[in-house]
């Protein structure tokens, strides 16, 4: 008995810390949050969690391109595009649950009609230190170029007519158009780490296999050091937030309504609806494979980033949940990058709370149009804190909302952005295991040809 304790203890040693971490983290930040720090204060004491994301996103770029060359080169080129239709099909099936269970929540909710005495219910009257930061906030993300192709041609009208503004046609052309581009690799990209640039780069790169699998063997030595330094980083990063988030009064009636929509949405979706499909395919017991993964949730809860939780979301797939390495190689790097069940859901709750704030019914063609939309905005977004928020802007414009009203929903969305990255990885990581289970044939039948070099490590 007492042996079986102290083996639970000893592997589950990091999550311990990590979830003391973030009580930690809350209770230190809460404790700090009197003292009012300046931002240089701020900024000094979220060091070592600052320390922790760049450790992380250090690793990001060599991780992709070594799991996919090596990933790739231990399937034959029919196991690798069975897996790959089996992976994108559950990406866009499970987006469009997420979406789905958005809508409803928000629509029975419906969080942004009444109060009308709360400070959101004139939407014209957006506070100027969210104004403030939502600028700062643009001017530093990946989406620059979309939000400002938004914010020059969108009249920024509280009118609640139905038509859909030309420029949406543009900025998802444009959306579409920037994905393609990133599929030709260059050396740098707008958004930090040129994915799908890595995913041909890695295709052509069969021939140096061994090259990198050294190479990820060695980056997941360093996650391994790394992470026993992420409890310190992720206490840090959570009460640094916590110390710098406005005051909380500011949450009431209507956001407060919306977060909590948001909430119930992710809880449903991550909790209920995607183990049911792991359950419905692989028969085994979901919640066994989400405690393997609970490292990785946490450090995506830290972070707010789904790429710099990825080589932690690796290794809990590989050490904890015993995923075949061929198949986490080749479907997490893709999916972290555009599979985002919270990001889309997010959107369409966001979405429809701001058409309600505006007062503004929607009919069944424009909720159609939301739930494609987000879904689209979803894939678009990188896998960075807040990318969601920016991406946004191609949903509203596609109902004709105000753009400018994303500021309603800024004071709570560091926050909604941990959960929604948390629902990500968790879509990214049962979307890894579903698929392991559907290509069991072609895995087991590459085992025999390869002598499963990968698997044996
Ligand atoms: N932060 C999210 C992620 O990295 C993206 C988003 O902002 O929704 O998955």
């Amino acid at each position: 008995m007492r042996d079986s304790i102290r083996k639970f203890l000893r592997q589950n040693t990091f999550v311990f810390f990590t979830v003391a971490a973030v009580a930690l983290g809350v209770i230190l930040g809460f404790a700090l949050r009197p003292r009012e720090m300046s931002l240089r204060e701020i900024k000094y004491f979220s060091f070592p969690g600052e320390l922790l994301m760049r450790m992380l996103q250090m690793l990001v770029l060599p991780l992709i391109v070594s799991s996919l060359v090596t990933g790739m080169s231990s399937l034959d080129s029919k196991a690798s595009g069975k897996m790959g239709v089996r992976a994108v099909v559950y990406y866009i099936v499970t987006t469009f649950i997420a979406v789905f269970i958005g809508i409803l929540i928000v629509v029975i909710i419906k969080p942004g009609r009444g109060n009308r005495d709360s400070p959101l219910s004139s939407s014209g009257n957006v506070e100027l230190v969210q104004a403030a930061d939502y600028k700062t906030l643009y001017s530093k993300r990946v989406y620059q170029r979309n939000i400002m192709v938004a914010v020059n041609t969108t009249k920024f009208s509280n009118s609640s007519e139905s038509a859909i503004p030309a420029n949406v046609t543009r900025l998802l052309l444009q959306n579409i158009l920037e994905t393609v581009e990133e599929i030709v690799p260059t050396a740098g990209s707008s958004s930090g780490v040129n994915a799908l640039g890595l995913v041909v780069f890695s295709i052509k790169g069969q021939a140096l296999s061994e090259f990198f699998d050294c190479l990820n063997k060695a980056i997941m030595r360093l996650v391994a050091v790394i992470i026993w330094y992420a409890p310190v980083g992720i206490l840090f990063l959570i009460a640094g937030k916590i110390v710098e988030m406005k005051d909380l009064a500011e949450v009431g009636g209507q956001l407060g309504m919306y977060t909590i929509s948001v909430i119930v949405g992710l809880l449903i979706h991550g909790l209920i609806v995607l183990p049911l499909l792991y359950f419905l395919f692989t028969r085994r017991n979901p919640y066994m494979f989400i405690g393997g993964l609970l490292q990785a949730l946490i450090t995506a809860l830290g972070t707010s980033s789904s790429s710099a939780t990825l080589p932690v979301t690796f290794r809990c797939l590989e050490e904890n949940n015993g995923v075949d390495k061929r198949v986490t190689r080749f479907v997490l790097p893709v999916g972290a990058t555009i599979n985002m069940d919270g990001t889309a859901l997010y959107e369409a709750v966001a979405a429809i709370f701001i058409a309600q704030v505006n007062d503004m019914d929607l009919n069944f063609g424009q909720i159609l149009t939301i739930s494609i939309t987000a879904t689209a905005a979803s894939i678009g977004a990188a896998g960075i804190p807040q990318a969601g928020l920016v991406t946004m802007v191609i949903v509203l414009t596609s109902v004709g909302l105000p753009t400018e009203d994303i500021t309603l929903i800024i004071a709570v969305d560091w926050f909604l952005d941990r959960l929604r990255t948390t629902t990500n990885v968790l879509g990214d990581s049962l979307g890894a295991g579903i698929v392991e289970h559907l290509s069991r044939k072609e895995l087991q039948s590459k085992d025999v040809e390869v002598g499963n070099s990968i698997t044996e490590e």
